[in-house]
């Protein structure tokens, strides 16, 4: 029987962990923290996932969570031109819902349902010089890092050439709220996207927490910008202060969502979560002193930018590709070549085009993109092809990304 370690319980780490005990492997998950630890303590994500990557959780029972979590319809996209002027909006449905659960909740369930499973929990922060020893011992064939943004990601040397910013390029800032009225350009659950040109974005998100569904609102501010009004604190903040600051700016730029947040209040005590970093695509294969070689998962290796909400989609179709890769490896190696063509194929059916979206979103809207946003008030067609490219985003590079092909879509939708 094969053993099989991965360090970090996250979206990925635990994906894979109960996917290949699922499949009879022998499986060691290190976790920084417990599941006490993790259902206790501060949100990580505003972790908004689409159908193809909640698929990759139902087709191992994972999706638990299904009948609570709210189905989000669709995206809402709306640009402002300047402070509380709507020049935009137009509704993009989705053919299949989203869901956001909490990850305090999933992450501290599928934990112990690894525990109860038969997979070795090691409860451990784990060090490089640890990895070290442990690959020297030899004791497991092969060893995945999925521990996300960490410390460990040092390990992986940054690719320059698919890594193309070198500092954060948005402050990011989560309260999750209970209280927000619907919207009442749409009514059911959807992700309220707020682009304010210059400055930032806000998402409003439907999720499911702790004390049941609830909002999340998210501002990511161009950094040094007006809207970047927690970068001076680098610790926690006063969870009562992080909401004043996140309602000011509401009220400030987008009174058609004030005038919904009236009775906004935080879902607990922990309720809210600021940072920053800057995006990075690493090379997959870690190399440690002693010889050992450890192979990258999800946000490890390719950490983008939340502002396409694409990063624990991203995580659950890499586990899902690293699984099938792992079975399909049967009894050879799983060396430096194997560990390289894993992701490298990863990287050419999905992580590509998710990085180059991404990073591309981070730019000011180019002209054809404004154009096709436009287009989308007028044709559903657009606005239901652009909701699609969340779900998977290889599609937008045929249309959305690429200025000649959208000219190109443009006129054969509008029958040119
Ligand atoms: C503000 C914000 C909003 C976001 N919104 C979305 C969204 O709407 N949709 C979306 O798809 N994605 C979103 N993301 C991104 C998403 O949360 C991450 O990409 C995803 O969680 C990555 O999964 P992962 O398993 O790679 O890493 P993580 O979820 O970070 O998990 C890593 C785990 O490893 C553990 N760990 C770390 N170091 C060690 C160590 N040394 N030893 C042992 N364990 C360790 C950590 O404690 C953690 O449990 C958002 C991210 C942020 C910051």
């Amino acid at each position: 029987m094969r053993k099989i370690l991965i360090v970090g319980a996250g979206q990925a780490g635990l994906q894979l962990a109960l996917g290949l005990r699922a499949e009879g492997y022998e499986v060691t998950l290190m976790s920084a923290r417990t599941p006490e630890e993790i259902r206790t303590g501060w949100p990580t994500s505003t972790q908004a996932m689409f159908d193809l990557s909640l698929n990759t959780e139902r087709a191992y029972g994972l999706n638990h969570w299904e009948d609570q979590a709210p189905p989000i319809h669709g995206l809402r996209p709306q640009l402002s031109v300047e402070k509380g002027r709507l020049a935009l909006a137009f509704n993009a449905p989705l053919e299949r819902p989203a869901q956001s659960t909490d990850q305090r909740i999933k992450m501290a369930h599928w934990l112990e349902a690894a525990e109860e499973r038969g997979i070795e929990v090691i409860y451990n922060a784990v060090t490089t010089q640890d990895l070290d020893a442990i690959t020297q011992l030899g004791r497991y064939d092969l060893t995945v890092v999925a521990a996300g943004k960490g410390d460990l990601v040092a390990m992986f040397d940054r690719d320059p050439a698919r890594s193309p910013y070198t500092e954060p390029q948005r402050g990011l800032a989560v309260a999750y709220v209970h209280g927000l009225e619907p919207d009442p350009e749409w009514p059911e659950p959807h992700v309220g996207f707020h682009a304010l040109p210059g400055l930032g974005e806000l998402f409003v998100i439907p999720a499911l927490t702790h004390t049941g569904p609830c909002d999340i609102l998210f501002w990511e501010a161009i950094p040094g910008g007006p809207l970047d009004r927690w970068a001076g604190h680098t610790g926690r903040m006063v969870p009562e202060e992080h909401l004043e600051i996140t309602l000011e700016l509401i009220r400030e730029h987008l009174p058609w969502v004030a005038a919904r947040a009236a009775n906004v209040r935080l879902t607990d005590d922990k309720a809210t979560l600021h940072g920053r970093y800057t995006p990075t695509v690493r090379q997959p294969v870690g190399h440690l002193p002693g010889g050992g070689r450890v192979l990258g998962l999800a946000d490890v290796v390719i950490a983008n930018d939340p502002i396409t909400g694409q990063g624990s989609n991203t995580a659950a179709k890499a586990a899902n590709h690293y699984l099938r890769a792992v079975l399909a490896r049967g009894d050879q190696p799983f060396d430096e070549q194997w560990m390289t063509d894993t992701f490298e194929a990863f990287w050419t059916a999905h992580g590509q085009a998710v990085t180059g979206w991404t990073n591309a979103m981070l730019q000011p809207l180019p002209p054809h993109v404004q154009q096709l946003l436009g287009a989308s008030t007028q044709n559903e067609e657009i606005a239901r092809r652009f909701a699609a490219g969340f779900n998977d985003p290889n599609d937008l590079l045929n249309w959305f990304v690429d200025p000649e092909k959208a000219a190109a879509y443009l006129a054969e939708v509008n029958g040119a």
